[in-house]
């Protein structure tokens, strides 16, 4: 995924019931969010360092075995053979089964989509088809000992058109708890908690988070 917190803003309560299930789940982001502050006096920097230790402790709250950051700018994400590499490569070295990543079919939805998610999801989507699978892609990455790996499916968050739905009540504390970490977005605890409640008191039926489904064969 393209920031940090996009993993717990867009599917946290299905991380959750992956890893509850004793699936072990690691993250790659693309950027460590260098742009992700309206406040002067912090510098790039020093927002990159923040929010890569906030990233760390969403993720240890879900019990994700791993964080990557492959230190891209914020903002700036293009569809480049060159980021294409890093995620082929990152999938040979991690061997998933199921990629996560966010759906580039959707531009807007009450706002605007991010241009990051949309990129990261086409590189991704790219990577995972036919790049990570085939050796002919990226032929140095099989000279530096990257073997081809196919991933079986894609779950794409943030869906245009989602066909696969989870209950996360089981798990919606922990998502809560673990977007909590990214202090430097939300602002106020308390505020972010009220609002948690409100929208939670709102939702008639279970809390769900929703994806777009694809399978390789
Ligand atoms: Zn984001």
């Amino acid at each position: 995924m393209a920031h940090p917190d996009d993993p717990e803003m867009f599917c946290g309560g299905t991380i959750a019931l992956l890893t509850r299930r004793g699936l072990q789940v690691s993250y790659v982001l693309l950027t460590s969010g260098d742009k992700g502050s309206d406040d002067r006096t912090v510098t790039n920097q020093g927002l990159v360092q923040r929010r890569e230790e906030e990233q760390r402790a969403a993720a240890a709250r879900l019990k994700v075995a791993e964080v990557v950051f492959l230190h891209h700018p914020d903002g700036e994400l293009e569809d480049t053979p060159n980021i294409r590499r890093e995620i082929v490569r990152e999938i040979r070295r991690f061997r998933p089964e199921l990629v996560l990543s966010t759906d580039p079919a959707r531009i807007y939805a009450r706002g605007v989509n991010h241009r990051d998610h949309r990129v990261a999801g086409i590189l991704t989507l790219d990577a995972v088809f036919p790049g990570a699978r085939n050796h002919r892609y990226f032929p140095e990455l099989l000279s530096a000992g990257w073997e081809p790996h196919a991933v079986k499916e894609v779950w794409l968050a943030g869906p245009h058109e989602p066909d696969l739905e989870f209950n996360i009540d089981a798990v919606y504390d922990d998502r809560v708890a673990a977007v909590a970490c990214h202090r430097s977005q939300i602002g106020d605890l308390d505020k972010f908690y009220q609002r948690v409640k409100e929208n939670r008191e709102k939702q008639e039926g279970p809390m769900t988070e929703k994806f777009k489904r694809l399978r390789f064969g």
